[in-house]
């Protein structure tokens, strides 16, 4: 049986992130010994067998690296599993360099055929690829894309202190807020997304109603908005923006370029309005509406409100 070392970080209330717990839930569903490694997170209790909290002044990627490297050898482990965050995407490669094995980026399956093996997208999900180790040892580090495994429960197993290693090359002084709180799109369970047929960037107002009808959904976008500064890179979806695998998204007025729908592909459910009924993004969308989305996005906002309404 493996023994993964899974890395929980904190979001920015204390608590920890939906998308370290996702890594934990697929840790536990290759049926391995987990041992929970968090920090920032007060030492909450975890749904993990052992659960170790780091305790430092300072987050720092290097130091969290050299942690999590140490862990591994103390406890025999075979792999380290992170969340494919920004600080698991900084810290997942680090902690490779000290173990001497493979790094899997944005990996969206897991089984255990006599070892570990992952499956991730390639060339901007043109190619799906399935890898493992090929160490004496099977030792891998993997980053968990978003939204691909179940999140583990709340768990029992509170965290014993340890102390974080203090020889830190870079310390992470200040974690700012985003501007007005909004869901990020990586987070968020329902994206509507907005591209170049909303013509003006006043009309991305028509986006923001459809995704407060919602309640839960955050506003994204193409990249040639943001290139036209009509959207904040942020609410970029794409190969060079966030790869995004929410329960819903809605792509207005997006062709459906390959580099946007590698951000997008994996989706549960895709809507696509086009005035274009050959554009490829249909040929991705579960359901399409072909028509002008000006016309189409206020008649749809009042029919979500009405349905969340009656919910
Ligand atoms: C290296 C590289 C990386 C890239 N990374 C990304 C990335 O991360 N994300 C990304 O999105 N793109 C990325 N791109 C750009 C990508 O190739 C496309 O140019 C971009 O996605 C197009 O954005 P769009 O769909 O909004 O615009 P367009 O391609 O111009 O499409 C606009 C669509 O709106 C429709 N339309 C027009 N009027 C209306 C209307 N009234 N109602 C309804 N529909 C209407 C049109 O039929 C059309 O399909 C990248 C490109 C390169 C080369």
């Amino acid at each position: 049986m493996s023994k993964i070392i899974v890395f929980v970080e904190a979001n920015a209330s204390g608590t920890a992130n939906r998308a370290s717990l996702e890594a934990l839930g697929a840790a536990k569903s290759v049926g391995s010994d987990v041992v929970a490694v968090s920090y920032g997170i007060g030492g909450a209790a975890l749904d993990a067998p052992k659960h170790i909290a780091l305790e430092g002044e300072s987050y720092s990627p290097d130091g969290t690296a050299a942690d999590l490297a140490a862990i591994f050898a103390e406890e025999g482990a075979t792999a380290v599993f992170l969340a494919s965050t920004g600080v698991g995407r900084d810290v997942a490669p680090r902690v490779a360099a000290l173990l001497d094995a493979p790094c899997f980026s944005d990996v969206t399956e897991l089984s255990d055929e006599g070892g570990l093996v992952f499956t991730r997208p390639t060339l901007a999900g043109k190619l799906i690829t399935r890898v493992r180790a090929s160490g004496a040892n099977g030792a891998a580090v993997a980053t968990l894309r978003r939204n691909c495994f179940g999140a583990a429960e709340d768990g029992t197993t509170a965290g014993a202190g340890r102390p974080a290693a203090a020889d830190l090359k870079a310390i992470l002084t200040e974690i700012a807020a985003k501007e007005g709180g909004k869901l990020d799109v990586s987070e968020a369970p329902i994206i509507v997304s907005g591209g170049r047929g909303l013509k003006e960037p006043a009309n991305f107002k028509l986006i923001e109603d459809l995704a407060a009808a919602f309640g839960n959904a955050a506003v994204g976008a193409s990249r040639a908005v943001v290139d036209a500064g009509w959207r904040p890179h942020g609410e970029q979806v794409g190969q060079t923006g966030k790869t995004v695998a929410p329960g819903l998204y809605i792509a207005v007025g997006i062709s459906g370029a390959i580099q946007h729908v590698a951000g997008m592909k994996t989706s549960k459910v895709i809507v696509a309005i086009n005035k274009d009924p050959d554009a490829p993004i249909f040929k991705l969308a579960d359901y399409g509406i072909v028509g002008d989305a000006l016309e189409i996005l206020p008649v749809l906002t009042e029919a979500v409100k009405g349905a969340m309404a009656g919910a």
